[in-house]
């Protein structure tokens, strides 16, 4: 199987070359063969990416805001269009099954270009009264930005952030994981027959030296990372060291607390949406799983029981519900975690090692795992696995419940089960989390902000609130009298 793009870039309107780069291949996952060969960006090919940025982004910025929306409500358009196409593509890349690809990636891309497109005329500034004299604010673009995405979700992050960048009217220069780096092109080929302007998203391929040198660029503005937390420390420092502003999308390892007055089976379907969806590689997954003991049994059997129905297999086959995992490096290390928890003392109800897929001997499949009776201490507790592997641990009492799920550096999600209104708004006041469910686990609709509280990020992506981590406000007095001074 072959998906080879035209070129490795795409710069100014057009597929871009740079052979001198570092060569890399894009695998599938599923069978460990080479699907593509790409260049990774050189010094020249990023200034001329940053350059064709500078250029089209004045275009862009001179163009009516009602227009811009109108180019992201067509891309939104083409990319329903092509979903099954771009849908195939990415589940080649990340080996996710076709299952999820065909309604959470490319459709949830267009979700998010309909959004930002549908907001464009509505960007306006204030007018402030001052007695006589008053004041206005303009909503201006930050010029260009960096997106620097991770492997889990490619043309969905590639949207999250270009979406938004481009409604405010800037330019973006985005560079994929050098993972997957397939989908992010093909959105670049659909924004300029949307009728976006040559230069004002482009594509760069290659591996985190490439990302660093795109944030110093000194005519970047801003730079959005989905990525982990020790690569946003880097890049943030990095932007900092510039005076750069950022938007940081990175780790969790968020907790899912289910009360015993929850209904199990709901319960049940969000802790598999949380740990199971997409072979558990999601930031916002909740891998601490906190169990009221009064239900802790009946809740791990059908848990297991559920588990069961898992269909790994094939990622082309609509009826796989769980593909390989991304990499063959991500396979060791999911592995690595379903041996610890066993060394830690935690008790294996299900899963625990690599899975067989007789049709697909070499791709890098794991079973979905559960341990059970983890404690707070253990590392598989602790530390973010990003694979398809749950943690269950008791409880007994509401506030300590609370103070147990707040009891790490990350914060980037949390869900609630309870049918007590009062309780779930109660509990939810006090996580220290950015993004929380009550009753359901890791919808994240466009509409509603994303980002983390504590170390698992910096800003907000979708809903209004990106908007302000796009633009910048200008204020602009004016008086309408004269201008008194001391002397
Ligand atoms: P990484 O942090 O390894 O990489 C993220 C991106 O940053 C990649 O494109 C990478 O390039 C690039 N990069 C690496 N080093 C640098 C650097 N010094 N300067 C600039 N760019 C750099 O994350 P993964 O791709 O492994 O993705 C998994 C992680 O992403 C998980 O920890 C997960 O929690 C997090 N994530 C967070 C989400 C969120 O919204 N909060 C959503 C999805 C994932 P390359 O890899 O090509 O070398």
């Amino acid at each position: 199987m072959r998906a080879q793009p035209k070129a490795s870039h795409y710069i100014g309107g057009a597929y871009v070359e740079s052979p001198d780069g570092h060569p890399f291949p894009s695998i599938y996952p599923a069978t460990g063969e080479a699907i593509a060969s790409l260049f990774g960006a050189d010094e020249t090919t990023i200034n001329d990416a940053v350059q064709s940025a500078v250029e089209g982004q004045k275009v862009w910025a001179a163009t009516p805001p009602v227009e811009r929306g109108r180019v992201l409500l067509k891309a939104a358009a083409i990319l329903r269009e092509r979903n099954r196409e771009l849908s195939e593509l990415e589940t080649l890349d990340t080996g996710k099954p076709l299952q999820e690809t065909l309604i959470a990636d490319a459709a949830s891309g267009a979700d998010c270009m309909e959004y930002y497109g549908g907001l464009a005329a509505t960007l306006t500034g204030e007018h402030i009264a001052l007695g006589d004299s008053f004041a206005y604010t303009k909503r201006e673009p930050l010029g260009v930005c960096v997106g620097i995405g991770a492997w889990n979700y490619p043309i969905q992050i590639a949207c999250w952030k270009a979406a938004p960048a481009l409604v405010c009217g800037n330019a973006m220069v985005f560079k994929p994981s050098e993972v997957t780096p397939l989908s992010a092109l093909k959105l670049a080929e659909i924004l300029t027959e949307a009728g976006l302007p040559n230069g004002v998203f482009n594509v760069v391929q290659g591996y985190g030296d490439v990302g660093a040198q795109l944030v110093a660029h000194p005519d970047v503005a801003k730079v959005s990372l989905t990525g982990s937390v020790d690569t946003g420390a880097k890049v943030a420092a990095l932007a900092g060291e510039h005076l750069k502003k950022t938007t940081m999308e990175l780790g969790g390892k968020s907790p899912l607390i289910i009360f015993d007055d929850a209904d199990i089976d709901n319960a049940v379907s969000a802790a598999i949406n949380a740990n199971f969806y997409s072979t558990g590689q999601i930031c916002s997954n909740g891998t601490r799983v906190f169990v009221h003991s009064k239900i802790k049994d009946a809740f791990l059997a059908r848990l297991a029981e559920r588990t069961a129905n898992a269909v790994l297999g094939d990622p082309m086959d609509e009826a796989t519900s769980i593909g390989p995992l991304v990499s063959k490096s991500q396979f060791e290390k999911v592995l690595g975690y379903m041996a610890l928890g066993t060394q830690e003392g935690a008790r294996l109800v299900c899963g625990g090692d690599k899975a067989d897929v007789a049709s697909m001997p070499e791709g890098f499949f794991v079973q979905p795992t559960v341990f059970a009776d983890v404690k707070d201490k253990m590392r598989i507790a602790r530390e973010e696995i990003f694979g398809p592997v749950m943690c269950v641990l008791d409880f007994e009492d509401e506030a300590d419940v609370i103070e147990r799920a707040n009891d790490t550096t990350l914060g980037l999600a949390a869900g609630v089960f309870t049918k007590d209104i009062q309780r779930a708004h109660r509990v939810i006041d006090q996580l220290q989390a950015g993004t929380c469910w009550i009753n359901t686990y890791n919808l994240t609709p466009v509409e509603m902000p994303f980002g983390g509280y504590k170390k698992s990020g910096i800003g907000r992506e979708n809903g209004h609130a990106a908007i302000e981590y796009y633009s910048q406000i200008k204020s602009v007095y004016v008086e309408m009298g004269g201008v008194e001074a001391a002397f």
